[in-house]
């Protein structure tokens, strides 16, 4: 299985427990640094939020999501 093609506004990239990958995203903003995170197992992906929790919700979701990563 490769890594998918890391976007250029990646943050982080998490391992899952399903030997997926979860991304947290930046998301340009005016005022606030936002960012999502997005998982490539389930296809699940999180609401713009400040980075410290998207780190932690990415964090979270890779520990428990046995989705595949299907390319
Ligand atoms: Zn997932």
């Amino acid at each position: 299985m490769s890594e998918p093609t890391r976007p250029g506004n990646l943050i982080a990239r998490y391992r899952s427990a399903g030997h997926s990958y979860v991304d947290v995203l930046d998301q340009a903003a005016t005022t606030v640094q936002l960012a999502t995170w997005a998982c490539h197992g389930c296809k699940n992906q999180g609401p713009r939020m400040d980075h410290a929790s998207a780190q932690k919700e990415a964090s979270n979701h890779s520990s428990r999501c046995r989705a595949m990563h299907l390319g």
